[in-house]
């Protein structure tokens, strides 16, 4: 297979853009602004273009839930055989109300609690990913309570470079806070195989998000090779061999993902070991198939800036403020010609910016704009600081479309509040 272009699903028909069969400008009418719009046909071509990439050996495609754990996305991406990896007990709860079956589930995390391990373990997940031999005396005990062996693989941290990644987003370099320590894992391994309460099933490894190169894969799993070796030279009989995520998205002009150079890294060695190949993308599925839908309030030059302020910012798309993330914005229905400006949002935080000094198209007061590439850790993340209900979602499949997730309502941002107090004497 050669590096295969993904399809497009957003495009313009007489000027206008469109979401598949569906006109971006209807939904935002139907719905209100600021929104969020998925195609449902381009996260089933993600996942499709993946599993066919990986075709030279078994495998399982475990989605990340982190990414965009809505239920209508989520129902899509089962339907087509995908499996669901989870960090938190409330991911657990969603995985399963979509319909994975705890066998699909595989359960991460840095820092689980007692009462995550257990419900995990209770209800039967493929693995339990420990980080640390802390957590692997906690899955034993748990395991011994409910009378169970449970089923676990070890995330190690296979202490790699990641180069050109945000700071945020490297996860598998020496000194970060995830996985076991390179170092620390012979240890924590003796005890896994000498405990009756837990089967080492998998090694698995997540060196980050947004991987532009593939050498930390490269250099991450001919480690992870070569510790899956020493474990079954020591009796382990080991499963799955996890690779993890971060498998990258198009935000810009970057290279579309080359799967087939991926696939190569990763099949043989899986395939040489005789391990099921795992593996987590969360981004790659769904960032491209994701537009957020704000419409712009006002425009102000101020001291030399000419700013587009909008319905939306840093409280629906956290990333560019967070991360220093570019999103591509267009104007859903162009009137001509380009400006430099600085499309921010209503929130009281100078820090709140879609984009900064970005040529983009010449946008007005009631323009509806799409800022792009935001399917994968944007609805997930949004803020209701400043009191600002979230925004609903809408899943766009061919000619159809359906809202998933409402608009939330200002009596669901205080339901949590109490109107009296019921004090308890300390
Ligand atoms: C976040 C995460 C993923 C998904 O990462 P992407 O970069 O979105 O593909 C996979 N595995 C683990 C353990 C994660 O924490």
């Amino acid at each position: 297979m050669g590096a295969r272009v993904l399809a497009q699903p957003y495009a313009r028909r007489d000027g206008a853009l469109w979401c598949e069969g569906v006109p971006l400008e209807a939904i935002a009418a139907a719905v209100g602004t600021p929104a969020y719009v998925y195609s449902a046909n381009a996260l089933r071509e993600r996942y499709r273009a993946l599993d066919a990439a990986l075709a030279g050996v078994p495998h399982r495609i475990h989605y990340s839930l982190k990414a965009n754990s809505s239920r209508g996305l989520l129902e899509v991406l089962r339907a087509q055989g995908c499996r669901a990896d989870v960090v938190s007990g409330g991911e657990l709860m969603r995985a399963r109300r979509a319909g994975f079956a705890p066998e699909e589930i595989i359960f991460g995390g840095v820092g689980k609690t007692r009462a995550e391990i257990r419900a995990g373990i209770a209800a039967g997940v493929l693995l339990v990913n420990v980080e640390s031999g802390a957590e692997l005396a906690i899955v034993e005990e748990e395991a011994k309570s409910l009378g169970v062996c449970a089923r676990i693989a070890f995330r190690v941290n296979p202490e790699v470079y990641v180069a050109n990644a945000h700071e945020f987003i490297a996860t598998g370099s020496r000194g970060h806070k995830f996985g076991i320590p390179w170092g620390d894992v012979p240890a924590v391994a003796a005890r896994a195989l000498a405990s009756p309460h837990v089967e080492l099933a998998g090694l698995d490894m997540h060196v980050g998000s947004q991987l532009t190169s593939l050498e930390p894969y490269e250099d991450g799993v001919a480690r992870l090779a070569q510790l899956a070796r020493d474990l079954q030279r020591q009796g382990a009989s080991l499963r799955f061999f996890d690779v993890g995520g971060g498998l990258p998205a198009r935000y810009d002009a970057e290279e579309p993902p080359d799967l087939a150079r991926f696939a190569a890294i990763v099949v043989p060695v899986a395939a040489s070991l005789g391990l099921e190949l795992i593996v987590e993308p969360g981004r790659f599925v769904v960032a491209e198939s994701g537009s957020l839908l704000t419409r712009v309030l006002y425009r102000k030059p101020s001291g030399g800036t000419d700013f587009l302020i909008c319905d939306a910012g840093m409280s629906e798309l956290l990333r560019p403020s967070h991360y220093d993330a570019y999103h591509a914005i267009e104007a859903v229905r162009p009137r001509g010609g380009t400006s430099t400006v600085d499309v921010v949002g209503p929130i009281c935080e100078t820090g709140d910016f879609l984009a900064r000094d970005r040529v983009m198209d010449d946008a007005a007061p009631g323009d509806l704009l799409a800022v792009r590439t935001t399917g994968a850790y944007g609805y997930v993340m949004a803020l209701t600081y400043n009191t600002r209900p979230r925004s609903p979602e809408v899943l766009v499949d061919g000619a159809r479309w359906a809202v998933i997730t409402r608009r939330e309502t200002l009596d669901d941002l205080v339901r949590l509040e109490a109107a009296t107090l019921e004090w308890t004497e300390g």
